[in-house]
Order: structure tokens, then C-alpha cells, then sequence
């Protein structure tokens, strides 16, 4: 599938297309393909409903509010669009919500994943052998099916037990097994990718970091579980979807490949350098700080999540070797261009 980015006649159906990853997909492909794209999006609370606005606008997407979990929907769309391939990232997707209602997350995580791989499968066995060959099913997952990392383990790679904690990544590994199963007992040709934190404009105020920004600017407590010392990886967004693209489009069919930013913070240090952040824009109309103050005074540890894991962190080897990704974006820049995104929207 080399050298796909001029085709027009690719088309790629992208669920989930109106959330924080999604919308930054979508963007992407618009900017660097010709793909025709069918965002198929239930538009649930996590939607970005700006970036919708502009996707309606867009010529070359069709944008369908739908549920993956509406087999007869699915049904209907594979025959209407005949997708090229599908960029699966379709989720309910924060953990905090995974434990207090866990059912959504195995309604669409779960469910959803097998409703949408049995109408791929059906639809993919009609398919010329050409076509089924150059067929593709891509599967966004997260490093949080590994569980928790030991503080001097090596990082997560592809071949890492699976060892979920929360509802949510127990959801996302179950996916995931779901996806290895169609490809090996059907031969649908799937592709499986599991990526750190994501961070960059966008993001849905209930995650650590544009809660942070947000709190901050406003002068509210910001919340930090437990002592702060987890730690993640974090990887700006457009590196993530850059990434997801090249596996679709050179990776190896029925293989994972983990991607990852190697930018691994405590969450206190995260928090604490985003405040650092804020205190050199010191951007105007905003909660004024005093002569002398900082945005860390409004940092406040609460309750540690419920079985919170320690640590992930995660070695994308294999990406940078096979298929020569790098991220583009330090931490620092991406965390800048983030808080002056989040500023500016406000
Ligand atoms: P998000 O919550 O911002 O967006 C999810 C989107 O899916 C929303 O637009 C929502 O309306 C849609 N959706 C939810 N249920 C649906 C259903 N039943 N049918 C159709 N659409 C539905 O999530 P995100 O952060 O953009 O994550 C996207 C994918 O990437 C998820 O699969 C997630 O597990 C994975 N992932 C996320 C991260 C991260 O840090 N955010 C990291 C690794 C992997």
C-alpha cells in the first residue's frame, strides 16, 4: 500500500473521526492525502462538535452521527462507501468514567469492536482477491493493556503480556484480542497499533492535561491523584496520527506495533511544567496572579484513583526500525503549542 497519498479513489471509513484523535486524523488526512474519508461518529459527549462543524463543510467527507454497535448501520454503509480500509478508534476512552460506569465502555469497546469486525469480514469476504489483498483493518489501542509497569522493568513492547487494571483497558485489551482473532481465524488483514498518553489542542477538559490548563487559568484547584508520582509517556497528537497512518499504509498485516513519545514524566512533574508554562505566557485575561506567585500554588493532591498503575512506558523500536518514525514534537514544544492553543480558545 506504498505511495497511496494521491489517490482519490482510496476510501477510508474512520470511526470515532470526531474525537480528540480522530479529529486530528481526519485533519491530517485531509492535509497530506486525497482520500474521500466516512466519519462514522455517535457524537457522544467526547465529540468535538467544532471540529464537526468544519467536517460537514468539507466536500471530501461524509460525516454519519452512528453507533459501531448498529450492525445494521454498518451493514448499510460498507455496501454504500466500499471502504479501501477502516481506521478503527471508536471508544469510550476515560478511565475515571470506566470505573464509575463501566457498561458503555463494554457496550462500545467490546461490542462495538466485534459488531464493526463482523461487518468488515462480511463485507471484505465479497471482495475481488485484489482487493481483499490491499484490504485493510486498523485497531487504535492504547499501552494501557500491559498494565502496570514495574519502576525499573524494561519499557513495553509488542511482545509484553497483556495485564489491563481498569474497565477501560480491560475493554481495549479485549478489543484487541477480538482483532488478532478475526485476523487469524478469518483472514481479515488487521493491523493492530498501542500508543501512550495523547496530548495536543483539542482534548476533552476531563483529561490531566487541559483539565490542568483550564483550572489553572481560572484560578481552581488543580487535581493531582495520590502523591503524583505516576508516570507516563506522552506523545503530542499529530505524531500519533502520522504514525497511525504510516502503519496503515506500510505496515505488516496481522502485526502490533507500539508507538510511544519516550517522554516519560511523573504526573506532578507534567503538571508542574505545564504551570511553568503558564507562568512565562502569563497570558492575559485570566485569573490574575499576585506579584510574586505561580501558577503551582493552585496544584492539590486528592484520592488516588482506584488501582491506578504506577507506571507505562513504552519502546516504539520497531516503528522507527521497520518503518523509520520519528515524533516531530519535544515535549516541551508540544506542551507549549498545546497551552497556547488551549489559551486561545478559551
Ligand atoms: P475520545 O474519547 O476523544 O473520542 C472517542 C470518539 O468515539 C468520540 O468522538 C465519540 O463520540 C466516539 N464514539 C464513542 N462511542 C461510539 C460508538 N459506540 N459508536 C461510534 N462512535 C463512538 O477518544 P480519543 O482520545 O480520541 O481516543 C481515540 C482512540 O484512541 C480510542 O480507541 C482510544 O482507546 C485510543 N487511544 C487513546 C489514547 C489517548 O491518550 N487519548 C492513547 C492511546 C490510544
Amino acid at each position: 500500500m506504498n505511495n497511496l497519498m494521491g489517490q482519490s479513489d482510496f476510501r477510508l471509513l474512520i470511526t470515532g473521526g470526531a474525537g480528540f484523535i480522530g479529529s486530528a486524523l481526519v485533519n491530517y488526512l485531509l492535509e497530506h492525502t486525497q482520500h474521500k474519508l466516512l466519519v462514522l461518529d455517535k457524537l457522544t459527549y467526547a465529540a468535538n462538535l467544532a471540529e464537526v462543524q468544519r467536517f460537514k463543510a468539507e466536500p471530501r467527507i461524509t460525516l454519519v452521527q452512528g453507533d459501531i454497535c448498529d450492525a445494521n448501520l454498518l451493514q448499510t454503509l460498507f455496501a454504500s462507501f466500499a471502504p479501501s480500509a477502516i481506521m478503527h478508534l471508536a471508544a469510550e476512552s476515560h478511565v475515571d468514567n470506566s470505573i464509575n460506569a463501566p457498561a458503555a465502555f463494554i457496550q462500545t469497546n467490546i461490542a462495538g469492536t466485534y459488531t464493526l469486525l463482523d461487518a468488515a469480514r462480511r463485507y471484505w469476504q465479497t471482495l475481488s482477491a485484489t482487493a481483499q489483498q490491499a484490504f485493510r483493518f486498523q485497531h487504535v489501542s492504547t499501552d494501557e493493556v500491559f498494565g502496570d509497569l514495574a519502576p525499573d522493568a524494561q519499557p513495553f513492547s509488542e511482545i509484553t503480556a497483556y495485564a489491563p487494571s481498569s474497565p477501560y483497558a480491560a475493554s481495549k485489551a479485549s478489543s484487541d484480542h477480538l482483532v488478532r482473532a478475526w485476523h487469524r481465524t478469518y483472514g481479515l488483514p488487521v493491523i493492530i497499533s498501542n500508543c501512550s498518553n495523547n496530548y495536543g489542542p483539542g482534548q476533552h477538559r476531563e483529561k490531566l492535561i487541559p483539565k490542568t490548563i483550564s483550572n489553572a487559568l481560572a484560578g481552581l484547584p488543580i487535581p493531582i491523584y495520590g502523591n503524583g508520582q505516576q508516570r507516563r509517556d506522552w506523545l503530542f497528537v499529530n505524531d500519533h496520527v502520522a504514525a497511525l497512518y504510516l502503519v496503515l499504509t506500510r505496515g505488516r498485516v496481522g502485526e502490533t506495533y507500539c508507538i510511544g513519545g519516550q517522554n516519560e514524566r511523573t504526573n506532578l512533574e507534567l503538571v508542574q511544567q505545564i504551570c511553568d508554562i503558564l507562568d512565562e505566557l502569563a497570558p492575559v485575561g485570566f485569573c490574575k496572579l499576585s506579584a510574586g506567585q505561580r501558577y503551582r500554588q493552585f496544584i492539590q493532591f486528592v484520592a488516588d484513583r482506584p488501582g491506578h498503575d504506577q507506571r507505562y512506558a513504552i519502546d516504539s523500536g520497531k516503528l522507527q526500525a521497520e518503518l523509520g518514525w520519528q515524533p516531530a514534537e519535544s515535549l516541551s514544544s508540544g506542551l507549549l503549542k498545546t497551552v497556547k492553543a488551549y489559551c486561545a480558545a478559551r
